[in-house]
C-alpha cells in the first residue's frame, strides 16, 4: 500500500490489492481518527502498522464513508476505535453487508476470520467531530450508495469524498439524479485536496474539471439510456453504449472502467424500465 502525507497530520493510504481503494488517517495530539478500513484482513493489518509507524497515540475513532465491504470490512481489526457512520450504514451493514460477507467467505478463504462490526455512533444530516485541534464535518453525500457520507477537515480544506468520487462514477446501489446533485454540491465547498474513494488524491486545480467531467458523464448516460428505453431497445443494446461517447476515457480506471460503465448502464435501464434485468 502507498502512504501519502497530504497535509499536517493527514494521510491518504492507497491499496495495491483492491482497485486502489483509498482510506486515510488523521493524527491529532489527542489521538488518531481513521477513515475507512480496507477489505482484506492482510491490508487492514498493514494499514494499522502504517498508522503505528507515525504515532503511538491511540486510535480513537474510525469513520466509515459507507457500508461497502472494500471500505468497511477491516473494521473488526480496530477494536480500540469507536466507529462512526451514517445511521443507514449501520442498517445496511447489518442486512446487506452481512449477507454479502457470507457469500464472499465461500469464495475467499482469506475472509474466514472477518466479521461485521456495527457502528457505535451514527448520525443523519451532518455531525461535527472535534479532536486535538482538528475540526471535522461529516455530511451526507449520497448517489453511489444511499448511506454515503463525506468528511471535510476544516484545517487544510481536505475532503474525503468516499466513493462518490472515483475515476469513473459508479452508481452501485445509488441513484443518478442524487449523484449529480451531490457532485454539484461539492462545487460550493472550498476544497484544497480531495481524497477519492479509489485512486487517491486530487489537487485544487484539478477538482473543478473532474467534478464537471463526472456530472457530464452522468448526464450523458442518463440521456442515452433514456433515449434507448424510449425506442424500446433491449438491455443488450443499451450495454453497447460506448464509454468514450459519454465523455470518459476507456482507460481511466484500467479494466474496471468498462465493468463500472456497463453496471451503470444496467442500473439506469432497470430504474427507467422498472425491470430487474441484469
Ligand atoms: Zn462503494
Amino acid at each position: 500500500m502507498l502512504k501519502d502525507r497530504i497535509s499536517e497530520g493527514v494521510y491518504a493510504v492507497i491499496s495495491d490489492l483492491y482497485f486502489e481503494v483509498t482510506a486515510g488517517f488523521i493524527i491529532t495530539p489527542e489521538g488518531v481518527i481513521l477513515i475507512d478500513s480496507f477489505p482484506f484482513p492482510s491490508e487492514a493489518r498493514e494499514f494499522k502498522k502504517a498508522v503505528l509507524k507515525e504515532t503511538s497515540l491511540p486510535i480513537r475513532y474510525l469513520i466509515l464513508t459507507h457500508y461497502h465491504a472494500d471500505h468497511s470490512l477491516g473494521s473488526y481489526l480496530f477494536e480500540e476505535a469507536e466507529i462512526i457512520a451514517h445511521e443507514k450504514t449501520r442498517t445496511l451493514l447489518r442486512t446487506e453487508g452481512a449477507k454479502r460477507l457470507a457469500e464472499a467467505k465461500r469464495q475467499n478463504p482469506d475472509l474466514e476470520e472477518a466479521r461485521i462490526v456495527l457502528p457505535h455512533i451514527t448520525f443523519s444530516g451532518e455531525m461535527y467531530l472535534y479532536l486535538g485541534g482538528k475540526h471535522l464535518r461529516l455530511f451526507e453525500l449520497p448517489g453511489h450508495s444511499p448511506d454515503s457520507i463525506a468528511i471535510f477537515i476544516e484545517e487544510g480544506g481536505i475532503l474525503f469524498a468516499g466513493d462518490l468520487v472515483m475515476p469513473i462514477p459508479y452508481l452501485a446501489d445509488g441513484d443518478v439524479d442524487t449523484m449529480i446533485a451531490s457532485f454539484e454540491s461539492l462545487k460550493e465547498l472550498n476544497i484544497e485536496q480531495l481524497v477519492q474513494g479509489h485512486r487517491g488524491v486530487l489537487l485544487r486545480g484539478e477538482i473543478p474539471g473532474v467534478l464537471d467531467e463526472n456530472i457530464n458523464y452522468l448526464k450523458a448516460i442518463k440521456a442515452k439510456v433514456s433515449k434507448a428505453v424510449e425506442e424500446g431497445l433491449p438491455l443488450e443494446k443499451v450495454l453497447e453504449i460506448d464509454v468514450e461517447d459519454c465523455g470518459k476515457s476507456r482507460i481511466v480506471m484500467g479494466n474496471m472502467t468498462n465493468y463500472i460503465h456497463r453496471a451503470n448502464l444496467a442500473a439506469l435501464y432497470r430504474a427507467l424500465t422498472g425491470s430487474d434485468a441484469r
